[in-house]
């Protein structure tokens, strides 16, 4: 691609290479792409969302400051994630927030994961059958969900999917209706909350007709966590005639569960029994072998090269789903980039060391346990922390604190303040210039957070 935008930023790039350590010109920029310019604005399209933060809070200056200097003075540098310019380059999905480039500050998160995450009632464009890795554990309901987005409506209606959180039901729901959407069907994703709250609006606004119209609508139908129907009578009656509905119409149907039809003890019998008429497929926990896969094509998108042996120590960390595998990854990236060090056995073993594993645990960084980990290290307590201080060792803890939620664990710069004795916006993040610029100039300190950082 040679476009002026392109070129521009090819230019751009040529200058960041000059100033930014390799390691992160690698990760971060080297696979970026102009895409356009526009009245002043160059928009710039970036691997993943977590590459977009990374550069919106860190490289920003340096970007801006090339910009002005290849283009001129008052150019905007704005970024748009892959998956997006992808959406909307081939219409795969509405892709209404794709456009909006990811807003100037970190503390605006929750826009910017509009970009990644479309309207909750419409379909994320990579979640296809490409970007699904089969392996033993999800073999029959790949299968049966390629075969439904086929032929929909034609055998294995409804198809039921089941298994434990982050194994990849959603994934494959978004699958078939991208899939779905791609022959000009019409594919309708809900989940069952939405479902129960078009349902509940639809009799309080007597808008009925709306309710059925929208649903009639659909070629394929995917219900995703059927168990919030859970105590829900109401709902349940007005889901039993939707599905009856369109069940005789020959609509296909793609429900998915956290458990089997025989487990849902809420449903009524009658609802049971239309489940466990159709296809019934469990999703098991992937093998070493399908992580391993799962890793290297999570790494490919995101544009970031392992070793053979990175893999395989990742793929052998005991992690309870494939959400908490993706979440190692992205702290393993993260840490390379904060230590300026490529991804290596090494940096993968410290950045898991130290774990207390067990399937069941709940993701790392929570902004909990990064309080904990800050609080243990500087040995003040929780409270403690979390109380404005004039002590200086206190002082320095908030601080460190407050870099690590927002830099590592994503917490918005308003809820850091808060949880860190209800500070402004303002002074948190002109703490955070002093500890980006300590941490640049003063190794010992540098090495203090990244082994805070590593600890979670
Ligand atoms: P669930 O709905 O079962 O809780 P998700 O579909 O949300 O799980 O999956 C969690 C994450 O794991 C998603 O980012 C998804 O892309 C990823 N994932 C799950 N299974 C696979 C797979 N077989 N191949 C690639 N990615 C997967
Ligand atoms: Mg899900």
């Amino acid at each position: 691609m040679n476009s002026p935008a392109q070129k521009l930023w090819s230019a751009c790039l040529g200058r960041l290479q000059l100033e930014i350590p390799r390691s992160s010109f690698d990760t971060w920029l080297k696979s970026t792409s102009g895409l356009a310019i526009e009245d002043g604005r160059l928009t710039v399209v970036v691997p993943t969302t977590f590459a977009a933060e990374w550069l919106e809070r860190r490289l920003m200056p340096a970007i801006q400051r090339a910009a002005a200097e290849v283009i001129g003075s008052d150019t905007r540098v704005v970024f748009l994630v892959a998956s997006a310019a992808a959406a909307r380059e081939h219409a795969v999905a509405p892709a209404p927030a794709a456009a909006t480039p990811l807003p100037a500050s970190r503390e605006d998160a929750a826009e910017a994961n509009a970009v990644v995450s479309p309207p909750r009632d419409s379909i994320n464009p990579r979640y296809t059958f490409s970007s699904f890795v089969v392996g033993e554990g999800n073999q029959l309901a790949h299968a049966a969900a390629t075969a439904v987005a086929a032929h929909p409506g034609d055998q294995y209606n409804p198809l039921f999917i089941y298994s434990s959180v982050g194994l990849g039901k959603t994934h494959l729901l978004h699958a078939i209706a991208n899939e779905a959407a791609s022959h000009d069907l019409h594919p309708v994703y809900v989940t069952s909350e939405q479902f129960t709250g078009d349902f509940i609006r639809s009799i309080r606004e007597r808008t009925q007709d709306d309710f059925r119209a929208k649903y009639r609508s659909a070629d394929v139908l995917l219900v995703d966590d059927i168990q919030f129907l859970e105590g829900k009578e109401q709902t349940q009656v007005g889901f039993f005639h939707t599905f009856n509905e369109l069940h005789n119409a020959n609509t296909q149907i793609v429900i998915a569960c956290d458990r089997p039809p025989s487990a849902v003890q809420f449903l009524q019998d009658r609802l049971r029994s239309r489940f466990e008429g159709g296809l019934v497929a469990d999703i098991q926990p992937p093998d070493v072998e399908t992580r391993s896969a799962i890793l290297q094509l999570k790494a490919e998108r995101a544009h970031v090269r392992l070793d053979r042996e990175v893999v395989n120590l990742l793929a052998t960390t005991p992690v309870g789903s494939i959400r908490e595998l993706e979440g190692f990854l992205n702290k393993v990236i993260a840490l390379s980039l904060f230590m300026g060090k490529s991804i290596s056995q090494d940096l993968v073993s410290s950045a898991l060391s130290g774990l207390p594993f067990s399937p069941r645990r709940k993701t790392a960084m929570t902004p909990e346990r990064t309080l904990e980990v800050v609080a243990r290290h500087y040995e003040v307590s929780v409270e403690h922390l979390c109380t404005r201080s004039s002590d200086r060792k206190t002082t320095e803890a908030q601080r460190v604190a407050m870099y690590v939620l927002t830099s590592i664990a994503r917490v918005s710069l308003d809820d850091a303040g808060k949880l860190l004795g209800d500070w402004n916006r303002r002074t948190v993040s002109n703490s955070l210039k002093a500890m980006q610029k300590r941490i640049a100039d003063d190794q010992a300190f540098s090495n203090i957070v990244s082994s805070i950082i590593t600890q979670l």
